[in-house]
């Protein structure tokens, strides 16, 4: 639940507070029903809830300065990409009069609708596909390295590429289709690795290195590239 300040009108507004070393409360426009507060580490609630009902008329400013703004953070994030990886290669996105997603060349044209709804679809549309190349990948690998886990599946978990785990088996992030092969090579190879090796000692990395020369760039990539493979959340 985010904070919440009620104004003398009964109105509510929404505050989102900022934990931040600065030596002040900082109070910046969000939009007109929501405000960013920054408030010093060392300043207790009970503090800087009274500056708020002591400044009504600073908030109300704020408020309005929001409200004017063509475009608060949060409707920035609502705003469709240009394009988005999807094996690899960038991919722009289109809208077009058909009631399927369609990829041709290196576009992919979704039904007209607002972009919340694109891209809702469009995040199941590239599950699918991540389940039509992802798992067979895993298991081309298996059978090539003769590493063979208890099963496989997608994952949608937000901070890891790849787990492995001894019974339940490797479970992939879907969002490695929007990778080069290559790298979701290296992701298949580094979790059957870890059937043979928990940990990611010297014997885990020699074995990845006895089954993918791709080891270093596709780090790389992920580096570089791999918060860009979040971009539909
Ligand atoms: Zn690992």
């Amino acid at each position: 639940m985010p904070a919440t300040h009620t104004l003398t009108d009964g109105r509510t507004i929404v505050l989102h507070i900022k934990r931040n070393t600065c030596t002040h409360l900082i109070v910046r426009p969000r939009d007109g029903g929501s405000i960013y507060l920054g408030i010093p580490p060392w300043l207790p609630e009970k503090e800087w809830r009274r500056w708020l009902a002591a400044h009504e008329n600073v908030l109300q400013d704020i408020l309005a300065k929001g409200q004017a703004r063509p475009r608060t953070a949060a409707t920035a994030q609502q705003a469709a990409p240009e394009s988005i990886w999807l094996y690899g290669r960038p991919h722009a996105l289109a809208s077009h009069d058909a009631a399927d997603i369609r990829i041709v060349d290196e576009c992919i044209l979704l039904p007209q609708a607002a972009w919340p709804e694109q891209q809702q679809r469009l995040r199941q549309h590239l599950y699918q596909l991540a389940a039509a190349d992802l798992l067979p990948r895993l298991n081309d690998h298996a059978q090539r390295t003769g590493l063979h886990p208890a099963a496989t599946a997608l994952t949608r978990a937000k901070t890891f590429w790849g787990v492995c785990r001894p019974h339940s088996g490797i479970r992939l992030n879907w969002r490695l289709i929007g990778a080069p092969p290559q790298v979701a090579d290296y992701v298949c190879v580094h979790e059957l690795c870890h059937l043979r090796h928990a940990d990611h000692s010297r014997a885990f990395w020699a074995l990845v290195d006895t089954h993918t020369p791709h080891t270093a760039a596709a780090k790389q990539w992920l580096k570089r590239h791999g918060s860009e493979l979040f971009v539909l959340g």
